[in-house]
Parts: C-alpha cells; sequence; structure tokens
C-alpha cells in the first residue's frame, strides 16, 4: 500500500473516506453528514410530511460570529410545497438552508417538522432525509460513478439511478464527453480527466440529485452561467424533482438568483438582511408592488 493515499472529503453535507491506490479508489466510506449541532434527539423522521416545516421565532448566531444572522425568524412552508427563496446576496438564504437541515444548534426558537420539534429528532436520520443540490465546485477526483454516486449516503446505487440523476441535473452531455463513461477517472492528477468549471458544477449537481425520496430538498440555482439550451434543461430537471418530491410528501426549497424562474413556486420568500421581507405567491407578490414587483419588473426588462 505504498503508493496509497487514504484522505477524507468534506463538504457541508457529506463526508466520505477513500484509499486509493494508483489511480483506483480501492474503499469508499460513506458517513453521514457532518454537522456542529451537538444536540439531537432519538425520534425518527417522519415518513411524509402531513402538515409543514416552520421555523418559530428563530434566532441563529453562527459559531464565532458577533453578530444574530437571524433575530426571531419564523416562517411557515406548507407540506408538499415549492417554494421559492429569493434576495441579495448576504440576505440569508443559505443560513436559512443550513438551519432547516440541522447543521447548527439555534440560539432561541424553533424548527418544528408537522408540529414536533426537530431537536427532538435523531439529527442524522433527518439530514439523511434532506437532500441538496448546491453549486459547490468540490472536485471529487474518483470515477465519474463515485463522485456522482457518493451523494447518497445509504446505498451503493446502480448506474440506473447515476444516469437519472445525471439527466436531471441536465448533465448527460458532460458524461458523453468521457471516454470510458461512468469508468472514467476524474482529474489529471490520478491519470485522469480534466473538466472545466462548469463541468464540475454540474456533476455536484447530479450528486444532489442523488437520493431518492427527500422529505426536504434544496435546490440551489446556479449562479454562473450556464448555456440557454444548459440552463433550460437544468430547469426542468429542478421541476421534475420538485414535482417528484410533492409527490412523495416533501417540500422543496429552491434558492434562486433570479426572479424570472420564481413564478412556478408555490410560495416566495423574499428575504432581507436576515428577515423575511415579504412572503405570498408570485402574484399576490406583484399586486402588492413591493419589493419583489420591483426586483422582477427589473429582471424581466433585463436589468441583472
Ligand atoms: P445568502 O445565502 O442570502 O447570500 P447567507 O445566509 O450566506 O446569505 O449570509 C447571511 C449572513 O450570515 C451574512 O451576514 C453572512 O455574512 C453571515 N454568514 C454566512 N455564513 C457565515 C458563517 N459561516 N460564519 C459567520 N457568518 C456567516
Amino acid at each position: 500500500l505504498r503508493d496509497s493515499s487514504e484522505s477524507m472529503l468534506w463538504t457541508t453535507n457529506l463526508a466520505a473516506r477513500m484509499i486509493r491506490v494508483g489511480r483506483r479508489v480501492l474503499w469508499l466510506e460513506r458517513y453521514g453528514e457532518q454537522s456542529v449541532a451537538r444536540h439531537t434527539g432519538s425520534g425518527a423522521a417522519p415518513s411524509r410530511i402531513e402538515r409543514g416545516i416552520s421555523l418559530r421565532d428563530v434566532t441563529f448566531t453562527y459559531p464565532g460570529a458577533k453578530k444574530a444572522t437571524f433575530q426571531g425568524l419564523s416562517i411557515d412552508l406548507p407540506a408538499g410545497a415549492t417554494i421559492a427563496v429569493v434576495g441579495e446576496n448576504g440576505a440569508g438564504k443559505s443560513t436559512l438552508v443550513n438551519v432547516l437541515t440541522g447543521m447548527y444548534d439555534l440560539d432561541a426558537g424553533s424548527i418544528e417538522i408537522d408540529g414536533r420539534p426537530l431537536t427532538t429528532l435523531d439529527l442524522a436520520q433527518w439530514r439523511a432525509a434532506s437532500s441538496g443540490a448546491f453549486q459547490d465546485h468540490a472536485r471529487f477526483e474518483f470515477t465519474a460513478r463515485d463522485a456522482i454516486g457518493i451523494g447518497d449516503l445509504q446505498t451503493e446505487p446502480t448506474d440506473a439511478v447515476v444516469l437519472a440523476a445525471l439527466a436531471r441535473a441536465a448533465a448527460t452531455d458532460v458524461l458523453r464527453a468521457l471516454p470510458d463513461g461512468l469508468d472514467t477517472q476524474l482529474g489529471p492528477e490520478w491519470g485522469g480527466v480534466g473538466l472545466s468549471g462548469g463541468q464540475w458544477q454540474r456533476l455536484a449537481i447530479a450528486r444532489g440529485m442523488m437520493r431518492g425520496r427527500p422529505l426536504l430538498q434544496v435546490l440551489d440555482e446556479p449562479t454562473s452561467a450556464l448555456d440557454p439550451a444548459t440552463e433550460h434543461a437544468l430547469f426542468d430537471g429542478y421541476a421534475d424533482a420538485a414535482r417528484r418530491t410533492r409527490d412523495n410528501g416533501g417540500i422543496t426549497v429552491l434558492v434562486t438568483h433570479r426572479f424570472s424562474t420564481v413564478s412556478a413556486a408555490d410560495l416566495v420568500v423574499v428575504m432581507a438582511d436576515g428577515a423575511v421581507a415579504e412572503i405570498g405567491t408570485h402574484d399576490e407578490l406583484m399586486a402588492a408592488d413591493g419589493t419583489y414587483a420591483h426586483l422582477y419588473s427589473l429582471q424581466a426588462a433585463g436589468y441583472h
């Protein structure tokens, strides 16, 4: 094993340990998500969400930060809904996702799943029931199969499942460009294939699409430019993932940077400065003629 390297991979959402010998990953072990939350209960996650997920008076400060990001934040996410979360950089969109997935302990208040505080549930189970397609650029230099398949922490996924995730992430053409298909080793350092930033990003989205029946699905819309055809295919994939999640009794949170793709959501949450600036359906918010309506018309007119 002289040539082997053992390493631990971390992202916010998943951790894995692998041992490589030469170019080959010999052993890949999936761990549950890592988090800094210390309080966890033992209750099982429900199989469906019947009523919804609620933030009740949530106050939250990042460990080591001087200022609270949320101060008494309350939001109701109804069962079966697709909720679009919009807002400027730093508004609190990612933090909302972080607390919903139980990554941190709250200073005060609670997050309730059908009325049950998240702190009474087994957090590892809750996170396993959550899925996230983030636009991280983490480069998992495995074979393409492992780089995507590791998004499912529970099972050793079949090729059919990996291919379906690639399709939902509009990344099938990334695979088509690989000489050995799913067996292609990624990363020139390992004698494999180099990918562009955009290709890594789409594999990361596919990785996040690996979990079958999430109760809470987070879809983070990429900020960097994709070509229009890929962008269109990705939104179709997201819409499909949102429909499947609803049918399985889950909730989808779509973090979006463009107002133009929001109108399909059941509910829009406009965040500003760690608080809810506006909440309602697209039509309600347009009629209210406030921040959302203003930003929407600016973007519709092409001022991004
Ligand atoms: P958005 O996703 O809308 O861009 P964030 O949720 O990332 O906004 O950020 C909300 C606020 O929390 C910002 O003021 C940001 O500086 C702060 N923040 C985000 N992540 C951290 C962190 N890991 N540690 C300390 N403060 C953070």
